[in-house]
């Protein structure tokens, strides 16, 4: 389905230059005026731990906070860890929450288009910082259209109201009367106040640019967003951008155990300790399939490259389509054996419970199995030759798709 319409953001024109001066001021503040207390004072190791929780108390406020509730209601959360997202997010001087979340829903549902408010195609620069230059020049009464349910939470009102203060407080002061607490308010005010903001800022500014630029784009290739690990070591796994973007409704970014999300961990912290609950998740046969539809399209365009002839498409693609179904067929099976026993196990006598786990493993086996064959089927696109190999093109390749059978 085509997105409504969207209330038009004109090409910028005029710039901000509060916003200018605070973007070029506070990273020469940061790095000299660091290196220069440094330079004369030392570093101790107070300073380093002071840097450090300010970046995950702010940057989870971007991240938990900012992003994963406010801008995409990926959890529900109570009034105290909404009031430390809303307190320590403005104190990551991205501006106020309902700005943040509406900027950040035009660009999912404009991703790379003229409304997308940081978009990649106006260039690497732009969708990093460039687009804070300007002004928002939007009709303000329409600007808030998109984020009707932050209007009406008191505490976002509070917010945006006292943004500044807030700013100011938690931003800058927190660290400087922590400085003072161990006697270098200076080094506080720099290190757990300019440099960690600057710090903070690039982090967050990287997803829109970096995450759009390199990476791999294993669930959706239909927008520029990209995953890459690399990225979210140190964006508290914002790096898996491609997958958010496919499915921005889920409380995760990594989604597989060993992927490095902090705010995925975080959120599961907080759900323990009763703060946080109904992490949504999207559906794992509907991730699945968007691999697989990824992974269909990569070899149509392999086969359209070598100009493979018709009859050989249509026994491709039908070997594929097959190999789809089984896998996507197997896996839901195995998915419902799985969470049938998980819910019923606790009624059922130990006989009964035997015999289930011998179904769910039988299940697991059979979509492994169909997972094994559909790698090999891909492997064996893989090996389709260029263009230029035409002559070698129909025999071999025949030979080695007829070894793969996925039914
Ligand atoms: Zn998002
Ligand atoms: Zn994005």
């Amino acid at each position: 389905m085509p997105p409504a319409p969207a209330v038009a953001r004109p090409q910028p024109k005029a710039y901000d230059f509060v916003n200018i001066a605070f973007l070029a001021i506070t990273p020469l503040i940061a790095v000299l005026g660091t290196a220069a207390y440094v330079w004369r004072q030392g570093l101790v190791w107070q300073d380093a731990v002071l840097f450090f929780v300010m970046y995950y108390l702010t940057g989870l406020g971007i991240t938990a906070g900012y992003h994963r509730y406010y801008a995409h209601r990926t959890y529900e959360c109570r009034r105290p860890l909404q009031l430390l997202y809303l307190v320590f997010g403005a104190a990551a001087v991205e501006n106020s929450v309902l700005n943040w979340a509406s900027d950040h829903r035009d660009h999912h549902r404009y991703v790379d288009r003229e409304e997308d408010p940081y978009n990649i195609l106006r260039g690497g620069l732009y969708a990093h910082v460039g687009w804070i230059f300007y002004k928002d020049t939007r009709d303000q009464k329409r600007r808030f259209q998109n984020v009707p349910d932050l209007l009406k939470d008191p505490l976002v009102a509070w917010q945006d109201r006292w943004y500044l203060a807030i700013v100011a407080l938690a931003g800058f002061g927190l660290p400087t009367l922590v400085g003072a607490l161990y006697g270098r308010p200076l080094a506080g005010l720099l290190i757990g106040g300019f440099l960690r903001c600057v710090v903070v800022q690039h982090m967050t500014f990287l997803i829109n640019s970096a995450a759009h630029l390199w990476g791999s784009r294993p669930y959706t290739e239909d927008n520029t967003a990209r995953d890459s690990w690399w990225l979210g070591l140190f964006t508290f796994g914002e790096g898996y951008h491609n997958f958010h973007h496919k499915f921005q409704a889920d409380y995760r970014n990594g989604i597989r155990w060993y992927q490095f999300d902090l705010g995925k961990w975080w959120l599961l912290a907080m759900r323990a300790i009763g703060q946080a609950d109904r992490l949504r998740k999207a559906p794992e046969p509907l991730i699945l399939k968007a691999r697989l539809e990824v992974q269909m399209r990569h070899v149509e365009q392999k086969l359209a490259a070598a100009q493979a002839p018709e009859r050989m498409w249509q026994k491709v693609q039908s070997r594929l389509e097959a190999g789809r179904r089984r896998l996507e067929g197997a896996y839901a099976q195995y998915q419902v054996a799985k969470a049938e026993y998980l819910r019923r196990k606790h009624e059922w006598s130990e006989d009964v419970r035997r015999q289930w786990r011998e179904q769910v493993e039988a299940h697991q086996a059979e979509f492994d199995d169909a997972r094994r064959r559909w790698n090999d089927l891909l492997r064996a696109m893989n090996r389709i030759p260029r263009p230029s190999a035409q002559t070698a093109f129909s025999m071999a390749f025949v030979v080695d798709l007829l070894k793969y059978k996925v039914w």
